[in-house]
């Protein structure tokens, strides 16, 4: 037993050597010593004659199996280098990388098996697509979906103002907290928030948010270059030591309440774009409860201390609403 695993080993290391790879063979062994051990078991994960292909064409690797190409470039490049082996085709592969090599037309197409043979469920149930939002509710309303929290009952007592602490200070402590939270469930889905994907910072049908520069001039921007925008100009307030102040002694500044109706405005609009352009990656990821607590949260405490509108509440209204029936908003 031993010895046959032995030469199994010696034969992989062959292998890999062949392939260029002699490094790899080399460590194979330091990281395996037991294997060529005498009475050493190993024990295999699954046998090759138990392996189940999902289609018949996965039986071979090699790159003409995969059919569909044409004179492209990777054709070119497979004809060049199937006739290397082991370092030479090491050799070939970096000239080919490093020399103004054309090897013909790029194609996007793909030749992806498990596509063409339809093997995996179909991902129907997470489907954003536009078309199937617009004829149903969006995903976040679903009741299985609102209902994903991760704190339970109300969250009236968690944004009451403690009776010892300062209005200012309690306003401040937990506008740095959702700070903080936005900018970190954004950081999440920022890799599918792109100019491409999101040419227009929209929070649902017919709401479109755009950025008022210095100068007074309604800009349109995608969504990625608003939030950016957004979430920086919070943080440069949030840091400011007039609005914030930090230092004992130091007084808030009189009109700190409009400055913090801004920040909540703009943070709503971080978290409904989210909703609405994002809540499939939110799922993926399985932290839709985490969002929806944030959320119900947030909303418990704007409306507690009258930081946000009605009006501006509306591209999640029904969310609210639903959340104020169940008692989680109040
Ligand atoms: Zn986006």
């Amino acid at each position: 037993m031993a010895t046959k695993k032995a030469d199994d080993l010696a034969k992989v290391q062959a292998l890999l050597a062949e392939c260029g790879l002699e490094r790899t063979a080399a460590t194979l062994l330091d990281e395996a010593p037991q294997i060529g051990k005498k009475n050493a078991t190993v024990q295999a994960f699954l046998k090759p004659e138990d392996v189940v292909y999902a289609d018949e064409r996965l039986k071979d690797n090699t790159y003409i199996s995969k059919g569909g190409f044409e004179n492209d470039f990777g054709y070119k490049a497979h004809m060049d280098l199937i006739v290397t082996r082991g370092k030479g085709f090491t050799k070939e592969k970096n000239k080919k990388k490093r020399g103004s090599y054309s090897g013909g037309k790029i194609t996007m197409q793909s030749h992806s098996i498990k596509k063409l043979a339809g093997i995996g469920k179909p991902k129907q149930a997470f489907s954003s697509s536009a078309a199937a939002l617009k004829n149903q509710p969006p995903l976040f309303l679903r009741k299985n979906c609102a209902l994903a929290h991760l704190v339970k009952g109300s969250f009236k007592g968690v944004v009451q103002q403690p009776k010892y602490a300062d209005l200012n200070e309690w306003l401040s402590i937990n506008t740095f907290e959702f700070f903080n939270l936005v900018n970190m469930f954004y950081g999440v889905v920022t890799d599918f928030c792109t100019i491409n994907e999101c040419p227009t910072m929209s929070a649902g049908p017919g709401t479109e948010y755009t950025w008022t520069d210095t100068q007074r001039k309604t800009i349109k921007l995608a969504a990625p270059q608003y939030i950016d925008y957004v979430l920086s100009q919070i943080q440069t307030t949030l840091d400011d030591e007039r609005m914030f102040p930090t230092k004992a002694g130091s007084e808030f500044p009189k009109d700190i309440r409009a400055t913090l109706c801004v920040i909540y405005r703009h943070l709503f609009r971080v978290l409904a774009h989210i909703y609405w352009s994002h809540y499939v990656e939110l799922l993926n990821l399985k932290i839709e409860g985490h969002v929806n607590s944030v959320f119900a949260h947030f909303i418990s405490f704007a409306k507690e201390f009258d930081l946000l509108d009605r009006k501006d509440m509306a591209p999640m209204a029904d969310l609210i609403a639903f959340y104020e029936q169940q008692g989680i908003v109040v």
